[in-house]
């Protein structure tokens, strides 16, 4: 059992009214605490939901004017958004009032059995896969987190029979009291959200507090080819490992084309690797991965490999559109920082005609520079980050400033050949064009299809013929 917290007619102030926000305000006042919720943002701008708040007695207020005390409340749940330097966030601490993320207070009320899953790169991939297993077996399976609705909006549905899938970030684990996932999932570790955490050391622990509760009743599988990642290792948790390259003790490896899990000295067959339909080795990390949290949590190997095989893939992430006159198109568009980014890169031989840039997180860019020069015939800058880009790759590829996706996406249409590939994988975050990187990766598509319906001139690398 988990050790559940008692809402009625505690003051609850839940900060930030975006999804996650709307569903814990609702999740607690259907408990009977007296919530409070706020947001910087004006009312007009965030959407219906909050209306509904008001109707549930929740107390609202926005645009920044707060007339809640956060030290006189019992409990705080900032959303993921809200960063814990927050002033009020701070005065709560030093007041001694708990300040938890939405999946503390979830995890306290779940029923059934969690498998959590954290990394920098593969969260939503890799919590959808394995979601997708799990229902292809027949288990009750519940699939929470960036992909679909928050946690604490699942807990009603879970049972002692269900299995729940989350993918839980960095922001989330930092405000964690005594969350404890019966299987715990870490992709890998490189540097993102460096404008938000302190230093890349300050993330690596946010991230390891996954572990944090487990015993050694618990499972932790862990990617053992990320030296980041494995560093330290777990101290209670049953540690299986996955790798690409090396036989492991305990967990997931490659025995030439097969996939086998190791246990207690014994050898299972999960999957061949032809089973798997999506493109790159990151994938493949990601099929390990979830093939080991889905068959620790009791799924036969001949259902692992059927429901992989089945697997679509998820949207925005290394997605093929189109094929238009031989130049194939593919949206990454959630590729929001480098390594996911060189991963992309990394998923085709060359001909590429990449397109990189947006907002900048504090990014360095650097690291892009030599599989660039291997597999790219040419990178079209976008977006603010494009001057930063063009110095740090200096030179090193043919570049072209195009400003905007839709010039982009025409110039590298243009330029492309037949047998080329135009990618999308910004390495950027969005917001200073688009309202996020789903309307970004739709924004592609549209202009991808809108080609198909013009008229195109044939080139030879540039030169029209
Ligand atoms: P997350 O939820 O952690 O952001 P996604 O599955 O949404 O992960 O993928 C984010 C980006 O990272 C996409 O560009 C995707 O192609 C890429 N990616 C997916 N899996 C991995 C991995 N294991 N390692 C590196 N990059 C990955």
């Amino acid at each position: 059992m988990h050790p559940g917290i008692e809402l009625d007619g505690k003051r609850v102030l839940v900060v930030g009214l975006a999804r996650t926000g709307v569903a814990t305000a609702r999740f607690c006042a259907a408990r009977g605490a007296q919530v409070t919720a706020i947001d910087d943002r004006g009312e007009e701008q965030l959407g219906d939901s909050v209306q509904e708040l008001r109707k549930i007695g929740c107390t609202l207020s926005f645009g920044g004017d707060f007339i809640a005390n956060f030290g006189a409340q019992d409990l705080i749940v900032p959303s993921p958004g809200v960063p814990s330097s927050h002033p009020g966030l701070v005065a709560a601490r030093e007041a001694r009032v708990p300040v938890w993320s939405e999946i503390e207070l979830a995890w306290r009320f779940l029923r059934g059995r969690l498998i959590g899953v954290t990394g920098s790169n593969g969260k939503t991939t890799t919590t959808s896969l394995i979601g997708h297993i799990l229902a292809g077996s027949g288990k009750r399976a519940i699939v929470a987190g960036n992909i679909g609705t928050p946690l604490i909006a699942h807990v009603d549905q879970s049972n002692d029979k269900t299995i729940t899938v989350a993918e839980v970030s960095s922001f989330q684990l930092d405000l964690i009291d005594s969350f404890r996932p019966d299987i715990s999932v870490l992709l890998n570790l490189t540097p993102d959200h460096l404008d938000r955490h302190a230093s890349f050391e300050d993330y690596a622990r946010a991230k390891r507090r996954i572990f944090e509760n487990q015993t050694e009743h618990d499972a932790a599988v862990i990617n053992a080819d990320d030296p980041a990642a494995t560093q330290p290792a777990p101290s209670r948790a049953q540690i299986f490992w996955f790798s690409r390259a090396k036989r492991v003790v305990s967990g997931a490896y490659l025995r030439g084309e097969q996939i086998i899990f190791r246990r207690e000295g014994e050898d299972t067959w999960l999957l061949d690797r032809a089973d798997i339909s999506l493109r790159g080795e990151h994938n493949l990390e990601n099929v390990l991965a979830a093939g080991s949290a889905a068959f620790l949590a009791g799924v036969a190997p001949a259902e692992i490999a059927a429901a992989v095989c089945s697997f679509p893939g998820v949207e925005h992430r290394l997605e093929f559109v189109t094929k238009i006159s031989g130049v194939s198109f593919f949206n990454d568009s959630k590729a929001t920082n480098v390594d996911a980014t060189i991963k992309a890169l990394q998923a085709f031989s060359g001909g590429l005609f990449v397109i990189l840039g947006g907002k900048d997180k504090g990014t360095d860019y650097t690291p892009l520079v030599s599989v660039l020069r291997e597999r790219a015939e040419l990178v079209l800058l976008i977006g603010a980050a494009a001057e930063k880009i063009a110095a740090q790759l200096g030179g090193a590829v043919p570049l072209e400033r195009a400003g905007t996706l839709q010039r982009a996406v025409a110039r590298a249409y243009e330029h492309a050949r037949e047998g080329d590939t135009v990618l999308l994988a910004p390495a950027c975050a969005s917001f200073d064009q688009f309202e996020n990187y789903e309307h970004r990766g739709r924004t592609f598509k549209e202009l991808v299809r809108a080609l198909a319906e013009q008229p195109r001139a044939l080139h030879v690398r540039g030169r029209e013929v």
